[in-house]
């Protein structure tokens, strides 16, 4: 495995204690059914089983724990011929955040990928080849975080390990 040659420490969702993401849906209540799951994953959370939420919502969660951009996620629809516009993908995606089904992870000002995994975890990203993979939490110690600012609280610690190739 490379080595971590920089570490970027990210401080996202500083928001005010009102306005907490959800937590996490229930997984333990699925049944292994990926179109039923999602319907009733939707249904969980508060959002209708449009038809366009569900495909999306197969294609992401049908695969197990990954990364996804807007763009991969659009580029999966169509090939699973799902008549859906970059912009929905892009909605949807946002939706799903809300309502906590997806985390977001930014990685640097162009990227956001979203990840399926919404418990707590870390990030290496693999620079040049746009590759996120995870770190378990346990695998991260996060030293003294700095005191937010008045009214606010952190939600919680994104690092983000960057790694690139050895040369040789
Ligand atoms: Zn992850």
């Amino acid at each position: 495995m490379s080595t971590p040659v920089s570490r970027t420490i990210v401080f996202t969702n500083a928001v005010e204690g009102a306005e907490r993401p959800a937590s996490m849906p229930p997984r333990s209540t699925l049944t292994g059914c990926p179109w039923r799951d999602v319907k009733s994953m939707l249904r969980d959370v508060g959002l209708r089983p449009t038809r366009q939420r569900m495909a999306l919502g197969w294609i992401l969660f049908g695969k197990g724990d990954r990364h996804v951009t807007a763009e991969m996620l659009y580029e999966e629809a169509v090939k699973a011929k799902v008549p859906v516009s970059l912009a929905t993908v892009y909605n949807t995606l946002h939706q799903f955040t809300d309502v906590g089904l997806l985390r977001q992870v930014a990685v640097d000002g162009s990227k956001t990928y979203f990840d399926t995994n919404v418990s707590q975890h870390h990030h290496f990203f693999i620079e040049g080849e746009n590759d996120l993979l995870d770190i378990p939490d346990t695998d991260v110690v996060v030293g003294r975080t700095p005191i937010p600012p008045e009214g606010y609280e952190i939600a919680r610690v994104d690092v983000v390990v960057r790694l690139r190739r050895k040369p040789r």
